[in-house]
């Protein structure tokens, strides 16, 4: 399937070379200026490339700063895909090393799960973490905070306070919260009840 900013419009498409970008193959990047596009930037994955789109009139200096960190931002949603389970032990430990030092107790295991109803789960008895597996194509610091919050539960059983306070600690919980409560309202939306779906039905 094609990508809407590549059709129609006038279109500068080029790879970039491996020394304007230091750590990216060449060939790996490809960097595509749209005429239509006024502001933001966009990139996706296609095949063994990712594509980035720009503006056509962004600079030569915006276009070294920001393609960089686009690449990194899609490289860190598949890093998350296919994270395994010891490395999300790791990262667990890591989590708790910085954010809550205070908290001396480690899973014994963390393991994802398909589950459509939580985004974690702990068990304080033999200290394990389930993660739901729909955190799979979710950028890193969301799952870090999944992570983080079950990991505090090893401490803390309830939401309480020092849970809190703890959890708080986390930089990005904000734009963790939005992103998923986001995904949970689109989700529910998709599995509206049987009433709106016969209101949305009418005159079909
Ligand atoms: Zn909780």
């Amino acid at each position: 399937m094609q990508h809407p900013d590549l059709q129609g419009d006038s279109l500068v498409e080029k790879t970039l070379e491996e020394s304007t970008l230091p750590g990216i193959t060449e060939g790996e990047i490809v960097v595509i200026r749209s005429s239509r596009r006024k502001k933001n930037i966009s990139a996706y994955r296609q095949g063994g490339r990712i594509v980035v789109s720009i503006p056509a009139r962004m600079s030569k200096a915006d276009e070294r700063a920001m393609v960089p960190e686009m690449v990194a931002k899609i490289r860190a949603q598949e890093a998350v895909a296919t994270m395994s389970e010891e490395t999300l032990l790791i990262r667990v430990a890591e989590l708790l090393t910085q954010f809550a030092p205070e908290i001396s107790a480690r899973p014994a295991s963390v393991n994802w799960r398909a589950m459509r109803e939580r985004w974690g789960s702990c068990t304080g008895i033999d200290r394990s973490i389930r993660i739901s597996d729909r955190l799979k194509g979710a950028p890193e610091y969301v799952l870090d905070y999944v992570l983080f919050h079950e990991a505090i539960h090893l401490e803390y059983f309830d939401h309480g306070q020092e849970f809190k306070e703890l959890l708080a600690r986390f930089p990005q919980e904000e734009q963790a919260e939005a992103y998923l409560q986001g995904y949970e309202a689109a989700e529910n939306a998709l599995t509206a009840p049987e009433a709106l779906k016969k209101l949305l039905n009418k005159g079909a």
